[in-house]
């Protein structure tokens, strides 16, 4: 059997034990908690085992209720068929003899059905009825004028034959009511019933006196409680699908996680609680004011954690707004940060006279740069500039104007360069300039263009022209090399150019 298809079967043997229990409720107080057992946990999910446990644990009661349902059954048939005989005895001709042939062929057909009881009850009432009727209206019309001047003597007669009538018609419903099997509760209403039976000498009483009788037999037939007892269980049930749908609701908010757990143990609680108690309740009233109790604690219950979750939300609103506004402030004081930051790293990169990356920005460039160089083989040629006797143009003019030649020679530089290649202010008056991605004659080429347009340039300080040169050294980076190598080899030529006369390009051409 696929498993899908056992589930259904056991679903269904759920379904149909829990139906026959219905059925088999109201007969026998002992019987009504086990099967409300068995009823308790096929709705909590009892499987195919539990459930043949279960029905097997519950079988010897069912058999005893059996054998008693059995016992009270002939109780009552005996008890009518006693009555009949009762009326017969004392008023056999004015007994109608069709009435009590319908009657007794009702009770061979019902006798075994508690539900039919009362109406056989009520059958013979009728057939009593009928019958005292009959005998007042013959015995009065029916009176020889001799009897009815010794009335007394005849009602003396009556009273008599009613007593007798009464006491065997008590005895009969006296050892009946003994074997209903009435909860405690109705010990004293028996108790009075039984004295008014056996006190009352009017047989016009045993109208009244019976339908308390049939009163009594519809409860211990128990229809009315299993009515009850059935909308108690329907409600549970109801109690616990809302309970479950609340639960898987609030399933997913893990923050009310305390709050769900506290209702879903206190519905659970008052869920288990009302089928418990039902189970033990037998009073009709009890159980009234069991559900009423119940459904009040629940409703409370559900409005205070309404409540608290209105309160949760409101603050978790709160929160969420007030983390919001701190997040927006945080970003944009990081975003602040985030600029003056830059704003510091390029001004720590920046030389502040001429604008031109400085030294610190020249060390970050280069290892990099001789990285890439290396791995692609690509050459990167290195070219050193110092402005040539810059110490007398502070001495002859000033230091301001030392700062004037600075910028002038700074926009000279970079009106020569393209735009892969770097300037740097190394410090002073010394520039470094790095050519990637070249070649000896470019990069020779790009140093040349460097001098020659310091050299042009309409440099003039109080309005007369002056001339200011500078001189490069210059290295093409090798395999084998590291920064200070190369640095080391410009710089030798520069050095040379200096020495050489200045205003000059000198490229280092010594061999790998
Ligand atoms: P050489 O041709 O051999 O390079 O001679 P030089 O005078 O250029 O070289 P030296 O190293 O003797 O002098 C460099 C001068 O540059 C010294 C210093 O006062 C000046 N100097 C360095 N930085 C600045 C600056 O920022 N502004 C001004 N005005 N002068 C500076
Ligand atoms: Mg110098
Ligand atoms: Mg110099």
């Amino acid at each position: 059997m696929t498993e899908s298809a056992q589930e259904k079967l056991i679903s269904t043997l759920r379904k149909a034990v829990s139906r026959i229990s219905l059925l088999a409720e109201g007969n026998d107080p002992e019987v009504d908690s086990v099967i409300r057992q068995i009823r308790h946990n096929i709705a909590k999910g009892a499987d195919a085992d539990k459930i043949q446990a279960m029905l097997s644990a519950a079988e010897p009661y069912l058999l005893n209720s059996e054998e008693t349902h059995l016992n009270r059954a002939k109780q009552v048939r005996e008890t009518l068929h006693d009555l009949i005989d009762l009326l017969e005895l004392h008023h056999k001709k004015r007994l109608p003899c069709s009435e009590k042939q319908a009657l007794e062929s009702l009770i061979r057909l019902h006798w075994q059905s508690p539900p039919f009881w009362p109406s056989l009850f009520s059958g013979y009432l009728d057939l009593a009825k009928t019958t005292l009727s009959l005998e007042t209206s013959k015995e009065s019309s029916k009176e020889p004028l001799i009897k009815r001047l010794f009335y007394r003597t005849k009602k003396q007669q009556d009273v008599q034959n009613s007593q007798e009538i009464m006491a065997q018609i008590s005895h009969t419903l006296s050892s009946l009511l003994t074997n209903l099997s009435l909860s405690n509760e109705y010990d004293e209403q028996i108790i009075a019933l039984r004295e008014v039976l056996a006190n009352s000498n009017d047989l016009q009483q045993l109208p009244d006196l019976l339908d308390e009788v049939i009163n009594l037999i519809v409860i211990s037939t128990g229809k009315t409680q299993e009515g009850l007892t059935n909308y108690l269980n329907q409600l549970n049930l109801q109690l616990a699908s809302m309970n479950a749908s609340i639960v898987s609701h609030y399933k997913n908010q893990k923050t009310l996680a305390e709050n769900r757990e506290g209702l879903n143990v206190s519905l659970e609680k008052q869920v288990s609680d009302t089928s418990l108690a039902s189970q033990s309740a037998t009073d009709l009233n009890q159980l009234k004011e069991l559900i009423d109790t119940r459904m009040k604690v629940m409703t409370t219950t559900m409005v205070d954690y309404k409540q608290q979750m209105i309160v949760l939300e409101k603050e978790t609103h709160q929160s969420i707004a007030s983390l919001k506004s701190k997040v927006d402030r945080m970003e944009k004081e990081a975003s602040t940060m985030r600029t003056k930051l830059q704003e510091k790293l390029a001004q720590a990169m920046t030389d502040a006279l001429t604008n031109l990356p400085n030294r610190a920005a020249y060390q970050d460039s280069i290892l990099p740069l001789l990285q890439s160089s290396k791995k692609s083989g690509k050459k990167l040629f290195l070219a050193v500039c110092d402005i040539d006797h810059f110490k007398q143009v502070n001495d002859t003019w000033g230091h301001q104007a030392g700062d004037k030649v600075l910028r002038l020679v700074t926009k000279q530089l970079l009106s020569t360069l393209s735009n892969k290649d770097m300037i740097f202010r190394y410090g002073g008056e010394e520039f470094v300039a790095l050519f990637v991605d070249s070649n000896e004659q470019e990069a020779t080429q790009k140093a040349e263009s460097i001098r020659a347009a310091v050299e042009r340039a309409p440099f003039n300080v109080n309005g007369a022209p002056i001339t200011i040169t500078i001189s490069i050294g210059m290295a093409c980076c090798r395999m084998s090399e590291d920064h200070d190598g190369l640095f080391n080899r410009a710089d030798k030529q520069l050095y040379i150019a200096k020495e050489a006369g200045r205003n000059i390009v000198k490229v280092d051409q010594t061999k790998e």
